[in-house]
């Protein structure tokens, strides 16, 4: 992908931002809406440790609230020594915002992995979305029932 280099440059930029005072795992994330915008996040800890948000969700949720609705990737880096995955929860997340998106992995060595959400997260969530909402058109033609719960597939 054409701005995967610079979705990375972009984490590593927002690494230098983590709050990490308790785990020390410094973590950075950085989104490419479908429209060209670029958003970065960094992991934000907390010491009642359930309230801490991971740096692909806050990425995500401020490309979110400036407006975007479709994520076409998401590189995540960290200063760990091996490949950062993210966690179940941001791969649900991620899937939300874009069924085809790619996962670009970085390892501060330079090691790149890249992976489509649905090999990470083959079976997301889904709920169907109520009246005319159109955040992700492309989610709404794998509903098949009308009243309830669902999974795509
Ligand atoms: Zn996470």
């Amino acid at each position: 992908m054409r701005n995967k280099d610079r979705l990375i440059k972009v984490a590593q930029e927002a690494l230098k931002n983590s709050y990490s005072p308790y785990s020390h795992l410094r973590v950075g994330a950085a989104v490419l809406t479908n429209d060209g915008r670029i958003f970065s996040g960094t992991n934000i800890e907390n010491a009642s440790y359930g309230l801490t948000v991971c740096a692909e969700r806050v990425a995500i949720f401020k490309a979110i609230s400036e407006g975007a609705r479709r994520i076409t990737a998401v590189a995540v880096v960290s200063d760990t020594p091996s490949l950062c995955l993210p966690c179940g929860a941001c791969l649900q997340v991620i899937w939300e915002f874009g069924e085809n998106t790619e996962v670009i992995m970085c390892s501060p060595k330079g090691e790149i992995k890249v992976k489509k959400i649905q090999e990470l997260l083959p079976q997301g969530f889904v709920l169907k979305k109520k009246g005319n909402y159109s955040a992700n058109p492309s989610h709404a033609n794998k509903v098949k029932d009308s009243k309830g719960l669902n999974v795509s597939g």
